[in-house]
């Protein structure tokens, strides 16, 4: 389908060149090879294809020399290699031939494409998606992130609550990586500084951890672009195995030194309920940091000499505060090792560095405790203090007299013990600070860093998030993708999403009405057999696909959507059908291991699920469906299939949301709170198409400030106090449910009970909607016709626009 028109490989050809990766890289044949066999030469060879491409980008940049955009990021979420990468590089259709002319069937080898765990959630997508955007828009990009041996935990359900299981992802290695462990850098730790005059000292670490860096191809779609994405593993240098010691049988001590560099990239986010987690935690940024910036210096030499330049060359772009230690480390090497004056250093720094602010809630801003930087990275510490003071300065200038703005705006928090605020740190070594979404962004400069706002305005921007159409269209949901192409005219429209708006005409026409129907129904089909298997749960293909699909956290409210599920159990059960049509209630989502009460809140979910489904009076209206280990695998399976979309935050605190942007282009109609992107996503499909419920932000935080009595919701409302009943005493009893409801009762900090009536009322009115297939299909053809501006192509957009100030580089001809 999807060719691109510059691929000229046949069925043959491909044939042949996975039958030589076959004997060259995996020393077989198509007779003995085994599934892994296949897998790793059939990733080669589609490898190869983007190969060409890749050095041809380089060769473009090399000749350009333009200014770069460098994406510095904790986490890449990016999803399987080999579906994308075949139909990048429009070998898709090829290789399936040559595959099933030797014999092999296709889906048992792309079952064993592993998704790489680098990531957590939606911040880790969100670069995933600007890095497709960026190459797809033929921008002249890096993402530097950390090779983990570990990524985020696999989850499974035991008696209905999360386990954790270590993801060794790589386990038979990572075809699509390539290594490179002679271009090592030396990263140093702890230690001591001695002044070298002026502002210059000479820092001389107490230990010293070798970055391996490898890269991932990241190819750009219906252009010849391929990008990279970098990342780094720590090693440590071949003579810290200790021989003698391994002689003496003493073989835990012998590669002790081994494994503490090694610890560095083990896991993604280590445990940091520990001093010593933390410290890992702090570790892993600087080896992040450290690393990139010499590359980033690296790749800047390459054709250019001296510092005037480097500010108009390069854009580092910090996703979240993991990466803000970069700003003293930069400053470290300018004024340390190039011999800078202070001044020059900070001024080019300061036009470097560009900040995305991810979250509202001040307990998510991260500190570091000023004793533990003191001893890991001394030298930072004292370049922060520095940048700190001089920074006050100007604040006194500005504000005379006015201690609590300095109190308010300082880089250090006072009181009790020192930490730095790194998001501070952030804000004021860069040149642009950006929210995710209008309201956050508007919220940020009016609540979280409204003394920042008020001093600098105009370097607060917003970039609304978007998503890759091309990931959750074109290799999500296949069957819609063909349906809009025929209807387009081909598949252009996946680079220029606001072509979507041609779809609207098509809402009155009948014939497409059925066809994008047969469409939906085809993929709940596939999510039924998934939810089998995975779940043992049997969904019906005909009922509505009413999906929550999000990392489990309190202010997100699944609670919320917990009880809506106890109050339609409880009306079926007493045969009233008010708002009950059936429906097939999904979940999806992990919780952080030290999280309990995000884990009491999925132990019921599962609860409700296993009681729910083996009534037989519910069932065949009601069914409960929590998919275990919900990743980008499994968003891909079960977002084509969604009806309905949750996005019932509490108002105020999400930041954009990302899975809205991506049911809303699937079909699906959304019923949310006016919440992070979700008030874009209603201005643009219309208030017909959105079933809005609950307080906004300012209603949320007038309640919040007020006496708050939760109780009283329980006792005025009778379904209410029914489903909250029947969770202590009654069929949905489970561990941990009197302490859910004591919270509930007491406090409820995230306003669950005051929004639970209009979210249930709500709810009828999508039963309602829903009891009406025709308009319900003409409203979901509207909702992907009017969501094209969620693209993360739009995305990069603003940022090149507001931001990067960066141009495209065309790749160069074939
Ligand atoms: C999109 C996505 C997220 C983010 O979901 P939100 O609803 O925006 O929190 C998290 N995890 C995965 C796997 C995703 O694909």
């Amino acid at each position: 389908m999807t060719q691109v028109s510059h691929v000229r490989a046949t069925p043959t050809e491909i044939e042949f060149e996975l039958l030589g990766n076959l004997a060259r890289a995996r020393g077989t044949t198509v007779e003995s090879a085994s599934a892994q066999d296949l897998y790793q030469a059939l990733a080669l060879t589609v490898r190869d294809h983007l190969i060409d491409r890749y050095i041809r980008t380089t060769k473009a940049h090399y000749e350009a020399n333009p200014r770069f955009v460098y994406y510095l990021s904790a986490e890449y979420m990016l999803g399987r290699q080999l579906g994308q990468n075949l139909l990048y590089s429009g070998t898709a259709d090829v290789a399936r031939s040559a595959l099933e002319a030797l014999g092999v069937d296709p889906a048992e080898v792309a079952a064993l494409d592993v998704e790489p765990g680098l990531g957590n959630g939606g911040l880790g997508r969100l670069a995933a998606c600007l890095l497709d955007a960026l190459a797809t828009s033929d921008i002249p990009a890096v993402g530097y992130g950390i090779r983990y041996d570990f990524g985020i935990f696999k989850q499974e359900f035991r008696g209905g609550a999360q386990a954790e299981r270590p993801d060794d992802w790589a386990y038979y290695g990572n075809p699509w990586e390539f290594r490179a462990p002679d271009d090592q850098q030396h990263i140093g730790f702890y230690g001591s500084t001695e002044p070298a005059g002026g502002n210059r000292a000479v820092w001389t670490p107490g230990e010293t951890v070798l970055g391996e860096p490898s890269h991932m191809l990241v190819p750009g779609y219906g252009t010849g672009t391929v990008n990279i994405i970098r990342l780094w593993r720590a090693r440590s240098a071949p003579e810290s195995f200790d021989l003698s010691q391994f002689g003496a049988g003493r073989y835990g001590e012998a590669v002790e030194a081994m494994v503490r560099s090694g610890t560095i990239s083990a896991v993604l986010y280590p445990d940091d309920s520990t001093e010593l987690g933390r410290e890992l935690r702090l570790k892993q940024q600087y080896f992040l940091v450290a690393c990139s910036l010499r590359d980033i210096i690296r790749r800047y030499r390459l054709r250019n000499d001296g510092w005037d330049a480097f500010a108009d060359k390069v854009v580092i772009q910090l996703n979240d505060t993991h990466p803000v230690i970069a700003i003293p480390e930069l400053m470290r090497i300018l004024v340390d090792e190039e011999g800078l004056a202070w001044e020059q250093a900070w001024s080019i720094t300061r036009r470097v560095f560009a900040y995305t602010c991810h979250t509202l809630l001040p307990e998510a801003l991260e500190t570091w405790p000023v004793g533990l930087l003191r001893r890991l990275l001394p030298r930072h510490l004292e370049i922060i203090y520095l940048i700190n003071h001089v920074f006050l300065q100007e604040v006194a200038a500005l504000y005379p007299g006015d201690a609590d703005r300095l109190r308010r705006l300082s880089i250090i928090e006072e009181g009790g013990e020192q930490r730095v605020r790194m998001a501070h740190l952030a804000v004021v070594g860069s040149f642009a600070v950006n929210g995710v979404a209008a309201l956050h962004s508007r919220l940020l400069t009016e609540t979280t860093l409204r003394a920042f706002a008020e001093m600098m305005p105009r370097q607060f921007h917003n970039v609304t998030n978007g998503i890759s159409p091309r990931r959750f269209l074109l290799v999500a949901n296949p069957g819609l993708t063909r349906l809009i192409s025929a209807r387009l005219g081909g598949t252009d429209w996946l680079r220029d999403l606001d072509r979507l708006a041609e779809l609207e005409a098509a809402a009155g026409d009948p014939d497409f009405r059925a066809r994008w129907r047969a469409v939906k129904r085809r993929n709940r089909q596939d999510l039924a057999a998934h939810a089998l298997s995975e779940a043992g749960v049997s969904l019906d293909p005909d009922a509505l696909c009413d999906v929550m699909i999000k990392r489990f956290h309190e202010y997100k409210r699944q609670l919320l959507r917990v009880l809506h599920v106890i109050v339609l159990y409880h009306r079926i059960k007493r045969g009233d059908l008010t708002g009950v049509v059936r429906r097939s209630v999904v979940f999806g989502g992990k919780a952080a291991p030290g999280y309990h009460a995000a884990k009491r809140v999925m132990l019921l979910a599962n609860t409700v699920a296993e009681v729910v489904n083996a009534d037989p009076d519910v069932a065949p209206y009601l069914k409960v469906a929590f998919l275990p280990d919900y990743n980008v695998t499994r968003a891909e399976l079960i977002i084509p299939a969604a009806d309905l979309s949750e996005q019932i935050s509490l108002a105020g605190k999400e930041a954009s949301g990302t899975s809205n942007m991506k049911l809303a282009l699937n079909g699906a109609l959304t019923i949310g709170t006016l919440d992070g992107a979700n008030v874009e996503i209603r201005d643009r499909v219309g208030a017909d198409n959105f079933f809005l419920f609950g307080m906004d932000a300012t209603e949320a935080a007038a309640l919040r400030a007020g006496p708050y009595n939760p109780r009283t919701y329980y006792e005025l409302d009778e379904e209410l106090r029914a489903a909250i009943d029947a969770v202590v005493g009654g069929p949905f009893a489970c561990e941990g449910a009197d302490l859910l409801v004591g919270e509930l009762l007491t406090r409820d900090e995230y306003l669950t009970l005051a929004d639970f009536r209009a979210y249930v009322d709500c709810q009828d009115r999508v039963a309602e909607a829903w009891r009406d297939q025709e308009e319900w299909t003409r409203r979901s053809i509207r909702n992907v016709a009017r969501s094209g501006f969620f693209s993360s192509d739009r995305t990069v957009q603003d940022y090149c626009r507001d931001i990067w100030r960066v141009e495209p580089v065309p790749p160069g001809r074939d």
